[in-house]
């Protein structure tokens, strides 16, 4: 299978490929390891954020109303280089209450083990963007995720040397230039923004189209 022509002169990772590695809510490393590695034209994806968006206004909008100061996702926007590879991501809110500054993310959908990696990365990243060491110098940093019936908070201790190593190694493994195995199943492959050219295992998955005579 070939690779494409364009290789980035650093990989580059959005949190949440990452997350939904660590959280094992994904098992394909190689739509990351391509995405991180080279420029590829994307399959366009026809999600619908809106019950998202919707949750993330109401929630600064809760916050507003109570004189809270919070900011919200393209304010919070981050790209950090590290020395082998470079980590974006963006977090929902990030909202200044006393002394602590907290990191939250929105989940309209079903719950899934990355959502807490995500918001982990989130708290390890942040404090380096520009507006996250102004943010952060005199504040303790926590995360939150929000879920349509509950939001759980996320203690400064998660954040510690196992999450901080399982993280490290994830990029290491993903910045090398061996590729991992691809690892298809339906609906890895049916929301992956690889096209076939780059990968032809989503071919092997597809549903049949037409009735068989068994049944
Ligand atoms: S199409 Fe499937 S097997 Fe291929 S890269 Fe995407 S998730 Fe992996």
């Amino acid at each position: 299978m070939q690779l494409p022509t364009k290789k980035r002169s650093k990989p580059y990772f959005w949190a949440t490929s990452i997350s939904n590695l660590l959280g094992e809510d994904k098992q394909c490393r190689y739509s990351v390891w391509l995405n991180a590695n080279y420029e590829i034209e994307k399959l366009s994806s026809d999600s619908d954020f809106s019950a998202h968006d919707e949750m993330v206004k109401n929630r600064a909008r809760q916050y507003r109303g109570q004189g809270i100061k919070v900011y919200v996702e393209e304010q919070n926007s981050f790209h950090i280089p590290g020395k082998i590879a470079t980590v974006g991501g963006r977090p929902d809110l990030v909202v200044l209450e006393g002394d602590r500054i907290i990191i939250e993310d929105c989940k309209s959908g079903k719950r899934k083990n990355a959502h807490r990696f995500q918001v982990l990365i989130y708290m390890l990243l942040y404090r380096f963007s520009p507006m996250g060491k102004q943010l952060c110098s005199d504040r303790v940093l926590t995360g939150r995720l929000v879920y349509s019936d509950e939001a759980i908070d996320i203690l400064p201790t998660e954040l510690d040397e196992q999450f901080k190593n399982s993280f490290s190694q994830m990029i290491s493994m993903l910045c090398a230039s061996t590729q991992p195995p691809k690892i298809p199943s339906f609906y890895e492959c049916k929301y992956c923004n690889i096209p076939n050219h780059f990968c032809s295992e989503r071919k092997a998955i597809e549903e049949p189209t037409e009735n068989n005579d068994l049944f």
